[in-house]
């Protein structure tokens, strides 16, 4: 090899150059973690049982995804031409986009919003055009409308919202989907658990109109990277063509069933994160603390300019807490995720401690 290209390192795509690195706080996590919209517990026993049956000799396989989309299909009411397992929604998203996004189009954004949807449209040749939302934080229906134009490809919107907890209603999903029929309508139903409204039932009755869900959050299987998307056999078939076939492993797979048919276990946590999120919330109105409303296992809530500080004390505190000061419009703001009524009732005591510590903090100087 001549001597100076052995310093060359080959130049990736100008895309992927310009991109922005991306590093979500995931080390030191052994406290209460509050900071990533997890379930705070565990997975349904279910799940445990199978888990442990998984054999050496299974592994050897390469995992087979037809079997288990059928069943979240017939789960979901849906027919399995309608329905694709990823490796999280995070892939769902990224394979989405590859596949309907090329340069001259727009993703249409309503912000503040989850991190990955810029993120991977930043890799494509696309344009990212965002709608922020007021300072109440709801979704920002009629801007988001007048937004669209004929270069739309994709509107993406979380609903539940994240930082936000703040929702879109059907109606106005359905009015975005019949105004942009050019475009994808993605509607990420990560939290719809703790929503309990959903619009998959119109997957396919609505041409443009697809779902992402994900097993990572009132599931309890973040770990295992599970998620789907659904939509209309038609667009499915072209998402496909980008999937790999084996983004799904067999232990996610095989873990699948129990999770699903596991509806008990499902139903108490939800209901446990709704009742610690009641409780938590008049601990923030007792404390003072600006908070947006919810509909989902985490809550937004206003620190200021000592919010630094203050995630910083918290996790002295024993709890892990998200700063979203830099999300756009969420200066000073941090997000909360909800666990159990015990676990909130502790976070409740460290927040005090905290605002209390930063109080005496600004009075001092
Ligand atoms: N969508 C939203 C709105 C999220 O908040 C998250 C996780 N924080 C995801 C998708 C990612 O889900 P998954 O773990 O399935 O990739």
């Amino acid at each position: 090899m001549p001597e100076a290209t052995a310093t060359l390192s080959p130049a990736p795509r100008a895309r992927v150059q310009a991109m922005k690195e991306y590093h979500p706080p995931l080390g030191g996590r052994d406290a209460l973690r509050l900071d990533f919209n997890e379930n705070t517990l565990a997975c349904s026993p279910k799940v445990r049982e199978v888990l442990a049956q998984i054999s050496a000799g299974s592994l050897t396989r390469y995992p087979e995804r037809e079997p288990v989309e059928a069943i979240v299909a017939d789960h979901l009411c849906l027919v399995p031409e309608m329905v694709a397992l990823t490796n999280g929604v995070d892939e769902a998203i990224h394979v989405l986009f590859e596949t309907f996004l090329e340069a001259g189009d727009e993703l249409l954004l309503p912000v503040p919003t989850y991190t990955m949807y810029e993120v991977y449209a930043s890799a494509t040749d696309a344009h990212v055009v965002t709608v922020q939302a007021a300072d109440d934080l709801q979704f920002p229906f009629e801007r988001l409308l007048a937004a669209v134009t004929l270069k739309t490809k994709i509107i993406a919107i979380a609903n539940p919202n994240s930082p936000s907890g703040s929702v879109a209603t059907r109606a106005q999903i359905l009015q975005l989907a019949r105004s942009a029929p050019h475009a994808v309508i993605l509607v990420d139903e990560a939290y719809f658990h703790f929503h309990g409204e959903t619009i998959i039932d119109l997957i396919g009755a609505v041409p443009n109109l697809v779902v992402a869900r994900t097993f990572s959050k009132a599931y309890g299987l973040a770990g295992l990277r599970l998620g789907l998307l659904a939509g209309p056999a038609r667009m499915m078939r072209w998402v496909r063509r980008m999937l790999s076939p084996y983004s799904v492993n067999s232990i996610a797979l095989a873990c699948l069933p129990p999770a699903l048919e596991d509806t008990a276990y499902l139903d108490w946590y939800v209901s446990e994160v709704l009742a610690a999120r009641a409780e938590f919330e008049a601990a923030l109105d007792a404390a003072r603390v600006r908070r947006w409303p919810s509909r989902a296992n985490f809550i937004l809530v206003e620190i200021g300019a000592q919010h630094a500080e203050f995630v910083r004390l918290m996790r002295k505190a024993g709890v892990l807490v998200r700063d979203r000061s830099s999300d756009p419009g969420c200066d000073g703001r941090v997000r909360i995720t909800i666990g159990t009524r015990e676990q909130m009732r502790h976070a409740g005591t460290a927040l005090n401690q905290t605002l209390a510590a930063l109080r005496a903090e600004s009075e001092a100087r």
